[in-house]
């Protein structure tokens, strides 16, 4: 059965992969310093996406396990989080990085950053999208604490760390290799990641 699709993502890398109903994606650390930005769009017109914010109020969490079903914007499951090597820790709070929030932040911006990765990608695909919908940043560590402020650490995912994704629909995903340093989030520079697709 071997993997279908297999290829490396530099930092600041973008790729999107259509995926079948039943198949698993697999995103491997190259050497654990890498934040990946994530986006599901429902084939075959993408109108519906997988929202953050709809996830957090299906699971009641902000932090999402292996086993957890994440929905779209109208609550329907796109992605069962099926496999996670990790310590638990991939952000649903934070917006992508983009050359507005560079100029926020007061920070250098870094090329190509994610939002402008994904929107060349939906435009790849002639997909008309002017907004950005929240990624999902897997292997980013952040967490809310008491006094409900967001705290970031360094990522603790470590090389060969993985999380495997299993398609509950005809999708295009997108993964963007974010090359933000804010906050140290990458523990040190980032180093890419592997993706692999596999069928049921
Ligand atoms: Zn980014």
């Amino acid at each position: 059965m071997g993997a279908e699709i297999h290829q490396k993502l530099s930092p600041g890398d973008v790729t999107g992969i259509l995926v079948s109903e039943g198949q698993k994606v697999r995103l491997t650390t190259l050497s654990g310093s890498q934040v990946v930005d994530t986006w599901a769009f429902v084939a075959p017109d993408f109108e519906e996406y997988l929202s953050m914010a709809h996830t957090r109020t299906a699971l009641y969490s902000t932090r999402f396990q292996k086993g957890d079903a994440l929905v779209s914007n109208y609550f329907s499951p796109l992605l069962v989080f099926s496999e996670d090597t990790t310590d638990g820790f991939h952000d649903s709070l934070h917006a992508a990085c983009s050359a507005s929030s560079y100029t926020f932040f007061g920070d250098a911006e870094q090329y190509p950053n994610c939002e402008d990765n994904l929107q060349k990608t939906l435009r790849g695909y002639g997909i008309p999208y002017r907004v950005t919908p929240p990624p999902w940043n897997l292997f980013e560590k952040s967490f809310v604490s008491e006094d409900g402020l967001i705290r970031d650490e360094p990522t603790s995912a470590l090389a060969g760390d993985y999380v495997e994704l299993r398609a509950s629909q005809d999708l295009l995903l997108i993964f963007s290799a974010c090359r933000s340093t804010i906050g140290n989030i990458q523990n040190g520079e980032p180093s890419g990641v592997e993706i692999s697709v596999r069928d049921k």
